[in-house]
């Protein structure tokens, strides 16, 4: 007998009818003779309604406060999940993270975890229950509860097959794999039979919300590999088939292909540092700051130097998320102050576009094609920044979903499940 990790995100636990049929599912995998660990997240939309309930009543709640409220959203999920089991003639349990084992830092809101206990797990286990742990928390050093940040059960998820050694982990959400793009926002968008670590690292990174980026990283890191599933889809026992993405750590060789998906990422905001000082130490000293303050900085340009009162000086713009922006101006505004004649400006109405494939630096015309597209569409580029395998663009946030939908289109990505030939 082996074990399955599955996990089940808010959109398929946000009614009484969907823990049901999760409930089925569950139970259908555990009388294949496989002993079932199941990750929940909190029901629907609870996660933001916590967050705005916290909103009603200060503007800046403690982090450690937070936690203790957000993770409330699981404890509800978790609870009801086994009952509804139970119901079913299914043996279950339900854990908090902390009483999983889920052993984390103090880093409250977006905490790292350092180490699962499973003993309690495998114990339920071995007694024949299907154990339904919270998704998303964990316990620190201090013994306070913490979260894993936005999207977190897929990390409490994918570190609990690895501490498992699980058979097989199956991630279920309300799309049936990874696209290549958005399907709310793209139509045309197609399902990927299989996708790399590398790939959906990217994809994560560039903004696309199916899986949360720390997820994949520590998948990567460990080896798990997952597949995205449709907890929406008709049950095996139903006729369904279990079919979604495979996320791999090598892409089988008919998979090879230039461009696999393109992302859109609309939480950013811009900072620009205009009269900088162009000389050694200037861009260490701002960027060594916003790292101190553990600001996540994106996207980096520099203009070309020019001379201004004799001095040589040149503008700095880098993109943060919009989470982080109030503490990089911040800490911007503080740096700035060594600097005389610097100005700093910020904008938010920008969104990130980007291109994502384990050959667009190595192939040629690439990032031509992905321009053309947007000046097609009479989309004007802002800022750009390629890695070996992305090419993202910053345009205005008004724009973005037709930037979204020209690029993929010109790529012709909806044909590509179908691989784009090589070079
Ligand atoms: P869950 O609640 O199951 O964790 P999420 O809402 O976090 O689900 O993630 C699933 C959503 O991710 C989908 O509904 C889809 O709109 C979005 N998404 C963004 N990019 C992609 C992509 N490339 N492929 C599939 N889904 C994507
Ligand atoms: N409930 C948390 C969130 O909404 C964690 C998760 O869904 O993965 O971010
Ligand atoms: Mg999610």
């Amino acid at each position: 007998m082996g074990i399955v990790v599955q996990k089940y995100g808010g959109s398929s636990v946000a009614n009484a009818e969907k823990f049901r049929r999760v409930a089925r599912r569950i139970a259908w995998k555990r009388q294949q003779g496989e002993d079932v660990v199941v990750v929940v997240s909190a029901p629907g939309d609870t996660t933001d309604d916590l967050l705005e309930k916290a909103g009603e009543l200060t503007s800046s709640p403690s982090a450690r406060e937070m936690d203790v409220l957000l993770s409330t959203g699981e404890q509800i999920s978790i609870a009801l999940l086994s009952m509804t089991l139970q119901e079913i003639g299914c043996p279950a349990i339900s854990l908090t993270g902390p009483q999983a084992g889920f052993r984390t830092d103090d880093h409250h809101r977006g905490a790292k975890i350092s180490h699962i206990d499973t003993r309690r797990i495998k114990q339920e286990l071995a007694e024949g229950k299907v154990v339904i742990v919270a998704g998303f928390q964990g316990l620190d050093q201090r013994g306070d509860i913490t979260t894993l940040g936005r999207g977190g059960s897929d990390a409490s998820a994918i570190a609990l097959a690895a501490y498992l050694e699980a058979d097989h982990c199956q991630i279920f959400s309300d799309v049936d794999g990874v696209y290549t793009s958005d399907p709310r926002l793209v139509p045309t968008a197609a399902r990927l039979d299989e996708i790399s670590y590398d790939e959906i690292l990217e994809l994560a990174a560039a903004g696309a919300q199916v899986m949360q980026l720390r997820s994949v990283e520590f998948a990567k890191q460990y080896g798990v590999e997952f597949e995205v599933l449709s907890s929406l889809a008709p049950l095996p026992n139903e006729g369904g088939v279990e079919q979604g993405t495979k996320v791999v750590a090598a892409l089988s060789p008919h998979n090879n292909r230039v461009v696999s998906g393109v992302a859109v990422d609309s939480k950013v905001a811009r900072i620009t540092l205009l009269g900088l000082p162009d000389r050694p130490g200037v861009a260490a000293r701002v960027f060594g700051a916003l790292g101190k303050a553990k600001v996540n900085v994106d996207m980096i340009v520099q203009s070309a130097g020019t001379v201004a009162n004799g001095s040589p000086n040149a503008d700095i713009a880098f993109t943060c998320t919009r989470d982080d922006l109030d503490l990089a101006l911040e800490v911007c505004q503080e740096v700035l102050t060594v600097f005389p004649g610097t100005q700093l400006v910020y904008d938010i109405d920008v969104a990130k576009v980007s291109i994502v494939g384990s050959a667009v630096a190595s192939n040629y015309g690439v990032a031509a094609t992905m321009f053309e597209a947007l000046a097609n569409t009479g989309v004007n580029i802002e800022l750009i920044t390629g890695s070996e395998i992305k090419i993202s663009c910053l345009v205005r946030a008004s724009q973005a979903v037709d930037a979204l939908r020209a690029v993929h289109d010109k790529f012709e990505l909806g044909k590509s499940a179908v691989p784009v030939s090589g070079k």
